[in-house]
């Protein structure tokens, strides 16, 4: 499945750098430093490029990652992953989290559990009530 699949065709857009920075920027005067200051100048290149990784799920429909699954008859037990590393933004402080997910499923149902990871990704790769 190639990066392109995985974007939502409606909902979120794209994200704009050139916004990004100009928002850095205007935060840095309204915090009263100097976004011209030699130690700041390239904060807000840093910050957008930050970004595209922090939020970079926010563009995917994590849904599309458990499309490949396979049936395994007989088997009756729980399917659990545990202990998926994440980090996160809380939508209402825009501030880091951290944790660890686990996800279950029914074994009629099972997937690999590398999707298991995967499907968690962009789910904390976008601003999430914390
Ligand atoms: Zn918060």
């Amino acid at each position: 499945m190639s990066d392109d699949s995985i974007l939502k065709d409606e909902g979120y857009s794209a994200l704009d750098q050139g916004r990004v920075e100009a928002a850095v920027r205007e935060f840095l005067l309204a915090i009263g430093e100097d976004p011209n200051r030699e130690g700041l100048l390239e904060t807000p290149g840093r910050v957008a490029r930050a970004c595209e990784e922090i939020f970079g799920g926010m563009q995917e429909d994590p849904s599309l990652h458990l499309l490949k699954q396979f049936n395994e008859p007989g088997n009756d037990n729980m399917v659990i992953v545990r202990d998926i590393p994440f980090n996160s933004t809380c939508e209402h402080h825009l501030l880091p989290f951290t944790g660890k997910a686990h996800i279950a499923t029914g074994a009629s149902r099972v997937f690999p559990s590398s999707r298991a990871a995967s499907r968690a990704t962009p789910v904390v790769r976008s601003c999430r009530n914390a």
